[in-house]
């Protein structure tokens, strides 16, 4: 039997083991397929006192030479963009090509950072005095701690590590403890881009332990989590006492409001791919769907007939819509809140179980009706194959509806009118609105959730200056 390929964890340029492990499965399989250091406290310590070591020389080269950096760290997942999918493919059943996908837009997101090293600017300001100028500038914040989740591991650790690097901070990330091994494998092949030792540091273990521990850390200056509601509560906790700055990318609730005018099909198509894509885990998908009286009917044949027709199975066979959950954890998790919506009223329109493939942790395609809208189904994340679909008739209780919830991440519109687009994307309350289309942001746009869905955000501009703080400097002459 071969052994279980064993990580590496990397502080200050050398490669770190530990005493303990954490075991990786492939969620497909149920078999380990890697090891990754579990390590604690000290961690912490030893990798942000390299990242302090490192981050004065690094910002004081320029924004150019920073991005070289940022385009071999592109080259390098390009030129093993096949073997870092089959592995993200593993750890985490993500279908092949999504994982594929991932790992290519990762890649042109570091380029598309890099980009940005002759545009990012400060700005001159005038001053009431005409023998002054005020200039204000942008500094690297300092030391950037990046917490990553397991439902696109490696896009989020990029989208940490590019706009951090580049503006001369050094960063310290931790991966999830359930999908730590494609973020690792990267680490181990950017050791030879020459990087200087501390700029970029990766370290395995808990939240709880080594992930507290590096935001209480008195050398961080900035921790950016992606991740749960419950860790960025807890990450808020820990560094009030440092009045540390946070950027929070959360969990979500996506409404999608289905207009009387909407193209059906596009619409069906929209929020099938939308809330079945990775199993229905990921943050800004489709998470319940609002849908006209008028059209409900033809609407809800044509939803069950897509979710019926989706196809589960093998990650890595052709045809595949989704695989299983990442781990036993959240299907119990989606199991639990079927049941209990059932309970509440709502009326199974299809799927309602777990799927018994002989392997993994499959849960059915699954549609609710009836579901009302206090109900935790319609108003807590579920983060699996399942959308409760409510009918609705007036348009300011839709609107109601859809904003009556904790979560503000992601909102869809399908309609052909303008004027009710615009109406709408007014009265929404959201973060991002996607118009007759599914979910995915823009690499250039600006991914930030209201509410407990995040305080901050990541992407193009706004992304880049979470990293930067700034001096107003008044010049008299
Ligand atoms: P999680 O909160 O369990 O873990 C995320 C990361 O935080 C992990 O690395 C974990 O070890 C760490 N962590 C947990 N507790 C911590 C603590 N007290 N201090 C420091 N670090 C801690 O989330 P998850 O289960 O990995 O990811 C799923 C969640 O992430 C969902 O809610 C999803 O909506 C959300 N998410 C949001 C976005 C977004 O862009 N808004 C993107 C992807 C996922």
């Amino acid at each position: 039997m071969n052994a279980v390929p064993q990580y590496s964890n990397y502080i200050g340029g050398q490669a770190i083991g530990g005493d303990e492990y954490i075991e990786v499965e492939n969620p497909y399989t149920g078999r380990i397929i890697g090891l990754a250091p579990k390590l604690g406290a000290a961690a912490a310590d030893q990798a942000l006192s390299a990242a302090k070591a490192a981050q004065p020389a690094w910002a004081k080269r320029s924004p150019v030479d920073r991005a070289s950096y940022l385009a071999k760290c592109a080259a390098v997942i390009r030129e093993h963009r096949v073997e870092l999918a089959e592995l993200l493919m593993s750890e985490q059943a993500k279908i092949a090509p999504l994982a594929q996908v991932e790992i290519d837009v990762t890649a042109t997101y570091f380029d598309y950072y890099a980009g940005w090293a002759r545009i990012y600017e400060g700005e001159i300001i005038n001053s009431d005095d005409p023998q002054e100028n005020i200039l204000l500038f942008q500094k690297p914040i300092g030391v950037a701690v990046g917490i990553c989740p397991w439902n696109f591991p490696f896009f989020v650790m990029a989208r940490k590590v590019a706009p951090s690097l580049l503006v001369g901070c050094a960063t310290v990330i931790k991966p999830s403890s359930t999908t730590p091994l494609t973020t690792l494998r990267f680490a181990e092949l950017i050791q030879s881009i020459g990087l200087p030792p501390g700029v970029l540091n990766f370290v395995t273990g808990s939240g709880g332990t080594l992930g507290s521990a590096l935001v209480r850390h008195p050398l961080s200056d900035i921790a950016s989590l992606t991740g749960s509601v419950e860790a960025g509560v807890e990450i808020i906790k820990d560094s009030a006492d440092k009045i540390m700055k946070t950027s929070l990318e959360l969990g979500g609730k996506a409404p999608a409001i289905v207009f009387p005018d909407a193209d059906i099909d596009l619409a069906v198509k929209g929020v099938t791919d939308s809330r079945l894509i990775f199993s229905g885990q990921v943050c800004n998908c489709a998470e319940r769907a609002y849908v006209h009286k008028d059209i409900y009917p033809e609407f809800m044949d044509k939803l069950k007939a897509a979710f019926e027709a989706a196809k589960l199975g093998d990650p890595a066979e052709a045809g595949v819509a989704y695989s299983s959950q990442v781990d036993s954890a959240q299907l119990a998790k989606i199991s639990g809140m079927v049941e209990r919506a059932v309970v509440a009223g709502a009326e199974v329109v299809t799927g309602g179980q777990p799927a018994d493939l002989g392997t993994g942790y499959f849960y059915e395609p699954t549609i609710l009706a009836g579901a009302a809208q206090d109900s935790e189904v319609v108003q807590k994340e579920v983060f699996g194959p399942v959308l409760p679909v409510l009918e609705w008739d007036d348009y300011d209780a839709v609107i109601a509806a859809a904003n009556d919830c904790e979560y503000g991440l992601t909102s869809s519109v399908f309609t052909r009118n303008v004027s009710t687009t615009m109406q709408a994307v007014k009265d929404l309350n959201f973060g991002e609105t996607y118009v007759n289309r599914e979910h995915f942001e823009g690499i250039q746009g600006f991914h930030a959730g209201w509410r407990k869905s995040g305080i901050g955000g990541a992407d193009g501009k706004h992304g880049l200056y979470e990293y930067l703080q700034s001096q107003a400097v008044y010049i008299r002459y």
